[in-house]
């Protein structure tokens, strides 16, 4: 049986190793952690000091200002207090280092990806002020080793928020490119949208400018038509702010985007997972074909409480009610409709003959219309 001391020997004798790799290599046989200082040592008491690169990582060690520098610069745009690193490594790299382990059927010690990303570390926490986590880092650094380069990305930040929608002819979302689907091309500038004013494009704008970010999605806790005004405490939405180099700003929790006001703006930690339920008070005013008399409109009264069924649906998974109602008579052949109605159902389609049953035109015998309609207030 060969002794320890041996079988490191024999190691240094057949392969050229930096202090890095050796320290790291012979690490569990001596029973220490690996490090520069261990292999150096043991370089020197088998006197096995070589002018020969590395046979592991060809003294990728030593290499590393460039990377470094790189990482810097790009770093320097970011606010940051934690951060995690990848590594991409040419394959070879790997295959040395399990070829040199199995034959000295040496296990569990690091490999030398992680060996590079300690080092790598070290040099980027004291320079930075920052800590290496692998938990929910703010900042994560992708090192290629392969082409010599770097890609940083922040995690993303999640904004709560409401939005009153004061002006009419401006739509919820942004479409999409319809030269390239959203892909992006020259006729959108590389942004995948529209080049139109809507709600979703002021507020991505705002938080891009604001956390100096790429690209914002957001989660509508429902939708109206570009007609529509949203009136009260505003619609919620929930936003993901992709890739924020600034992310210590404190957020002002109103805002004006012309025609479009934000409040109860707050930062949040998730963004809550499934369908929200809420419900819409909403205010329509309804036209109709035939003249209508207030005798007529007293039948609305049905409508208080009542389940609304979609008829083309499973049924299963639809249950919509009405909560509250309330008319007012406007002239011969129109009138007001408030309703408190269960959030995701189209108010169109309730007030014209549709599928979903009772609707209004169905219950007055009369053809109505939506002339206009306003979300005086969204309740979740
Ligand atoms: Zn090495
Ligand atoms: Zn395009």
């Amino acid at each position: 049986m060969k002794s320890i001391s041996d079988t490191i020997s024999e190691i240094l004798k057949n392969y050229d190793l930096c202090e890095y790799c050796t320290g790291r290599v012979i690490s569990k046989f001596v029973g220490k952690s690996s490090s520069k200082f261990l292999g150096k040592k043991y370089i020197k008491k088998f006197n096995k000091l070589s002018k020969k690169k590395c046979y592991i990582c060809k003294n990728i060690f030593d290499n590393f200002d460039t990377m470094l520098s790189n990482i810097f610069e790009k770093s320097s745009n970011y606010d940051f207090k934690t951060y995690n690193l990848g590594i991409i490594l040419k394959p070879s790299f790997l295959e040395r280092d399990d070829y040199l382990k199995s034959k000295y059927k040496i296990k569990g010690i690091e490999n030398i990806k992680f060996g590079i990303a300690t080092e790598l570390g070290k040099k980027i926490s004291r320079r930075t002020k920052s800590k290496r986590v692998t938990d929910d880092p703010e900042l994560f650094i992708q090192v290629n080793f392969k082409d010599e380069s770097c890609v940083l990305r922040a995690k993303p930040i999640f904004v709560y928020g409401r939005y009153n929608k004061k002006i009419r002819k401006l739509p919820q979302k942004q479409g999409l490119c319809r030269s390239c689907n959203g892909v992006g091309c020259h006729n959108c500038d590389f942004k995948g949208i529209e080049n139109t004013v809507s709600i979703e494009g002021k507020i991505s704008n705002f938080f891009i400018k604001r956390f100096n970010a790429d690209q914002v999605k957001i989660n509508w806790i429902g939708g109206e038509d570009q007609s529509s005004l949203v009136l009260g405490n505003g619609r919620p939405f929930f936003s993901k702010i992709l890739n924020p180099k600034t992310r210590n700003q404190i957020m002002h929790k109103s805002s004006n985007l012309e025609g479009v006001n934000l409040s109860e703006l707050k930062k949040i930690t998730l963004q809550p997972k499934g369908t929200i339920s809420f419900k819409s008070q909403v205010s329509i005013t309804i036209d109709t074909k035939k003249p209508i008399s207030s005798n007529q409109l007293k039948k609305l009264k049905f409508l208080e409480n009542a389940e609304i069924k979609d008829v083309s649906r499973d049924k299963k998974n639809y249950h919509k009610r009405i909560y509250k109602i309330n008319y007012k008579k406007l002239g011969k052949t129109s009138f007001i409709l408030n309703l408190i109605i269960d959030g995701g159902i189209s108010i169109k389609s309730f007030i014209q003959n549709s599928d979903l049953t009772p609707n209004v035109s169905e219950l007055l015998e009369n053809q109505c219309t939506c002339e206009k309609l306003d979300f005086k207030n969204i309740i979740i």
